[in-house]
C-alpha cells in the first residue's frame, strides 16, 4: 500500500530522476506494521566508487556515467513501538518525523545497520542523546570493530550519549530460526559492508519487508551485476557474496526489500533476470 504524501509534480519530477527529494516520505504497510521510508538526501553518484567496474556492463546500465544516489531512513511502527532504522545525516530526519506527528521522544528503539556516518548522524548533537528515551541496538560484531577502549571516533561519540541503552545483539544467518530482537523484527548478518553489517526482517501478518542497508549502493548496476563492490565496502569479497544470497533468498521467497542507498520508493521487489537481478519499485 503507498500512501504518498507528495505532490504531483514532485512524482512526476522523480520519473525523470529530479535531484530534489530531501525530506520525501514514502509510506508501506507490512501486516500491522507501517514502514515510512524518509529520503535523507539526494544527488548524482559517481561510478568512482564502483570497484573495477566491467567496461561493457558499465556502459549498458549506468549509461550517462552518473545515477541517483539516495540516502534514507525507515521509521517503523509496530503495534507495541516507535522504531527508527538508522538516523542518515540527522537533517532531513526530523523534518520528516514532525511531518508524521512524531517525536524524537517517543522513539523507543534506533536499530543500526552499520555505524558508517551517514547511518549514525542523527543520533547525537552537542555529546545529548537526540533520542532521549530510545535504546539503540547494534551488531555485537559492529561495535567491537568500531569501538576501541581509549580511541574516540565518529562512531564512539554517537553512542556515547545512549550509555547503558546501547544494546547488542549477534545477528543470525539468512535463511535461519532466529528469535526476535523486537517483536516482528529479526536480525540478520550481511556481514561485508562493515564487519558487523546487519540487516532487519519486519513481519507481521504473514507479510515480510527486509530492511538491508548498504547491500547496494548503485542499483543500476548492482542488481543486474550483484557481484560489483564499491570502495565503501570493508571486505568487498564479502559484500558481493551475501548480496547474491540475499538477492536470491528474497527472489525465491517473494519478500519486499527496502534499503538506505536504494532510490525513491526505495522499497520494491527482485525477480531474478540472467546472471543477475531486477528490481520493480513498490506503488
Ligand atoms: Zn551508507
Amino acid at each position: 500500500m503507498k500512501v504518498s504524501i507528495l505532490s504531483g509534480i514532485f512524482l512526476s519530477a522523480m520519473a525523470v530522476h529530479s535531484f530534489a527529494a530531501d525530506n520525501a516520505i514514502f509510506s508501506y504497510k507490512v501486516g500491522r506494521i507501517e514502514v515510512h521510508m524518509l529520503v535523507e538526501n539526494q544527488g548524482p553518484g559517481n561510478t568512482s566508487i564502483l570497484i573495477n567496474p566491467d567496461r561493457a556492463a558499465l556502459d549498458r546500465y549506468i549509461p550517462g556515467g552518473t545515477y541517483t544516489s539516495e540516502v534514507n531512513t525507515f521509521l517503523v511502527k509496530t503495534p507495541d513501538r516507535i522504531i527508527l532504522v538508522d538516523t542518515g545525516f540527522g537533517r532531513a530526519l526530523f523534518d520528516s518525523m514532525k511531518t508524521l506527528g512524531v517525536e524524537p521522544a517517543q522513539v523507543d528503539a534506533v536499530l543500526l545497520t552499520h555505524l558508517h556516518g551517514d547511518h549514525i548522524g542523527g543520533l547525537e548533537r552537542d555529546d545529548k542523546a537526540l533520542f532521549p528515551k530510545a535504546k539503540v541496538y547494534l551488531a555485537q560484531q559492529e561495535k567491537d570493530y568500531w569501538i576501541k577502549p581509549g580511541t574516540g571516533n565518529s562512531a564512539a561519540k554517537a553512542l556515547a550519549p545512549y550509555g547503558s541503552r546501547v544494546e547488542t545483539f549477534r545477528p543470525g544467518e539468512l535463511g535461519a530460526a532466529i528469535a526476535d530482537l523486537l517483536p516482528g523484527i529479526k536480525a540478520i548478518a550481511a556481514f561485508g559492508h562493515t564487519p558487523g553489517h546487519t540487516v532487519f526482517m519486519l513481519e507481521s501478518d504473514g507479510k515480510r519487508l527486509l530492511i538491508w542497508g548498504d547491500l547496494m549502493h548503485a542499483e543500476l548496476i548492482q542488481f543486474p551485476v550483484p557481484d560489483q563492490s564499491v570502495s565503501y565496502d570493508t571486505d568487498p569479497l564479502a559484500a558481493a557474496a551475501i548480496r547474491r544470497r540475499i538477492l536470491a533468498y528474497v527472489a525465491q521467497n517473494n519478500i519486499p526489500v527496502a534499503g538506505m542507498h536504494l532510490v525513491y520508493p526505495a522499497i520494491g521487489t527482485v525477480t531474478a533476470a540472467g546472471n543477475g537481478y531486477r528490481f520493480t519499485q513498490a506503488e
